[in-house]
C-alpha cells in the first residue's frame, strides 16, 4: 500500500511547497530577465526578491502570474506592485540592516516582505481595514516579522518616529508633511509624486544633516492614489 501511496504523497507535497509548479525556477527568471538587465544590482535586494514568495502575496486564481512583471489585482481595486518597481525603489532607498523603515500602503505585504528581508526594522501602515486584517494574517503565517497598523499613512506612526526610511507605495500630488518632520536627518523618503490619476514621477527625498531636503526624480511610474488627508 505504502509503494502506492508514496509517489503520490510526494507529488502533494511537491505541488504543496511550490517544486512541481517551478516557484524557484519562476522567481529566477524573475530576476534574471527583469530584474538584473534593467539595472537592478544591489546584492541584498537581489536576494530579497529572490527570497519572497510573490505568489504567496497575490490572489490564488491568478497565482500563475505572480512572476510576470506587471502588477496584480489584490482586491478593493488596489494592486500590488510591479517586481520591478519594488526593487528599484528598495534600491534607491540603500537600505542598510537594522534601520527602521516606514511603509505607506501595505497592501498584499509584498514591499513590507522585501524590507524585512533586508532586515530592516519594518514598520506599515494600510488605511483599508479588511486589506490590514488579511496582511497582518498573511505575513505572520510567511514568518514576517512587520509591525502593520491599520489608519491614514498621511500623518506617519509617530510612536515610532523618526525613521531611516519612508516608502510610500501610493501616488500622490504633494508630499505629506508630517512624514517630512518623521524623516531622520541622513533619512531618505521615496513616493511616486505627480498627477494621482494619470502618471507620477519616482521622487526621491534626502534630508541632510541640516534638515535640508534634496530632490531627485526617476523617472514615470502608475501607482493607485494614496487616499484619506493626501486628497483633501
Ligand atoms: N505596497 C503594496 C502595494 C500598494 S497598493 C504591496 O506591496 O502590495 C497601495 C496601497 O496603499 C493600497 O493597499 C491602499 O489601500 C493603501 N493606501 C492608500 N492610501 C493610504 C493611506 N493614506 N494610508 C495608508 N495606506 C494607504
Amino acid at each position: 500500500m505504502l509503494f502506492f501511496a508514496a509517489p503520490i504523497l510526494f507529488y502533494l507535497f511537491a505541488l504543496n511547497s511550490g517544486l512541481a509548479e517551478g516557484w524557484e525556477e519562476k522567481r529566477t527568471r524573475m530576476i534574471d530577465v527583469d530584474l538584473k538587465p534593467r539595472g537592478i544590482t544591489s546584492p541584498e535586494v537581489l536576494k530579497a526578491m529572490m527570497n519572497v514568495p510573490r505568489h504567496e502575496f497575490v490572489p490564488e486564481n491568478i497565482r500563475g502570474l505572480a512572476y510576470a512583471d506587471r502588477p496584480l489585482p489584490i482586491g478593493e481595486g488596489q494592486t500590488i506592485s510591479q517586481p520591478f518597481v519594488v526593487a528599484w525603489m528598495s534600491q534607491l532607498l540603500v537600505i542598510e540592516k537594522g534601520m527602521k523603515v516606514l511603509e505607506i500602503g501595505t497592501g498584499s505585504g509584498y514591499q513590507a516582505a522585501i524590507l524585512a528581508e533586508l532586515e530592516a526594522r519594518t514598520f506599515s501602515m494600510e488605511i483599508r481595514p479588511n486589506l490590514a486584517r488579511d496582511v497582518k494574517i498573511r505575513l505572520n503565517l510567511l514568518g514576517y516579522e512587520v509591525h502593520v497598523r491599520q489608519g491614514d499613512g498621511y500623518y506617519g506612526w509617530k510612536e515610532h518616529a523618526p525613521f531611516d526610511r519612508i516608502i510610500i507605495t501610493a501616488a500622490a500630488n504633494h508630499v505629506p508633511l508630517p512624514l517630512l518632520d518623521q524623516l531622520k536627518a541622513g533619512g531618505k523618503l521615496i513616493l511616486p509624486l505627480g498627477n494621482v490619476r494619470y502618471y507620477q514621477n519616482m521622487t526621491l527625498i534626502e534630508k541632510d544633516s541640516d534638515g535640508e531636503f534634496h530632490t531627485s526624480q526617476h523617472g514615470q511610474v502608475r501607482f493607485v492614489p494614496m487616499v484619506g488627508a493626501a486628497q483633501e
